[in-house]
């Protein structure tokens, strides 16, 4: 997957490509990552990327310009769709994510400041997606959470010791509880189904610890069309609920 940021901050970005999963993504060629400054296609002597808003008000809103050339240097090498990460856009969720690791390419705008001008948003933005209902400094953090996400679903980035079928949302559920060795730790001991060796009865409890999960914590994705209940045999079908 090839994407490209338009970014004030590429040094951010640095969390993806040297840490963890991300990281072992870029070394296997899974995952192309571009940076593209708006501040390298400035011509003024301060190099500035900012404004003061028309109509007055506080804060200073990103030029129109820079961020127009450094967009569109990002597009002659990437033909994807071009994402600005803003609070106004649609919910990141996990079907987005899937839906976004099937998309060869893409273009991740990262605004600051009180925003861009919305003539960027009109001319070169094809969808916006929010982290959630919340205002944070800069669209860094937000296009590190989507790269994040979008590149574990990527065949072959996880190894099937970190599946990710196994995660919550994945089939519409949060996923139960989870233990490793010791068998006791502090006087409480793993769920002793667990220890037992029967992988049937292993199946049948973990997908029981789902549902009671998901039921208390987030009773919305129970009564969202698309959960469905992991099945407890292989050979069962799963159940629309
Ligand atoms: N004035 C804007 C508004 O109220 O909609 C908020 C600007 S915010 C301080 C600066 C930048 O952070 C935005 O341009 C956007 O790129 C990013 N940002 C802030 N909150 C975000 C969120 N929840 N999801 C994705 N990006 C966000």
């Amino acid at each position: 997957m090839n994407i490209a940021v338009v970014t004030l901050f590429a040094g951010m970005f640095r969390a993806v490509s040297e840490f963890g999963i991300s990281a072992r993504a870029v070394r296997q060629g899974a995952l192309q990552l571009r940076l593209w400054n708006p501040r390298d296609f400035t011509e003024d002597a301060h190099r500035s990327v900012d404004d003061k808003p028309y109509g007055g008000g506080a804060g200073m809103v990103m030029k129109p310009r820079p961020l127009a050339r450094a967009i569109d240097a990002a597009r002659r090498e990437n033909d994807g769709p071009v994402v600005y990460l803003s609070p106004q856009g649609a919910r990141l969720t996990q079907p987005m994510l899937q839906e976004l690791a099937a998309t060869p390419a893409m273009i991740l705008v990262c605004g600051r400041y009180a925003g861009i001008d919305e003539r960027i948003v009109d001319s070169r933005v094809t969808r916006e997606i929010s982290l959630g209902d919340y205002v944070l400094s800069g669209g860094e953090l937000a296009a590190m959470a989507l790269i994040d996400g979008v590149v574990r679903l990527l065949p072959g980035v996880l190894g099937n010791a970190d599946s990710a079928g196994n995660d919550s949302f994945a089939a519409g559920l949060l996923c139960g509880p989870q233990y490793t060795r010791p068998e006791v730790f502090e006087g409480r001991a793993v769920p002793e189904v667990l220890v037992r060796g029967d992988h049937q009865a292993i199946r049948q409890w973990r997908a029981r610890q789902a549902q009671a999960r998901t039921r208390a914590r987030r009773p919305d994705l129970l009564a969202a069309p698309a959960a469905r209940i992991i099945s407890a045999n292989e050979d069962e079908p799963e159940q629309n609920l």
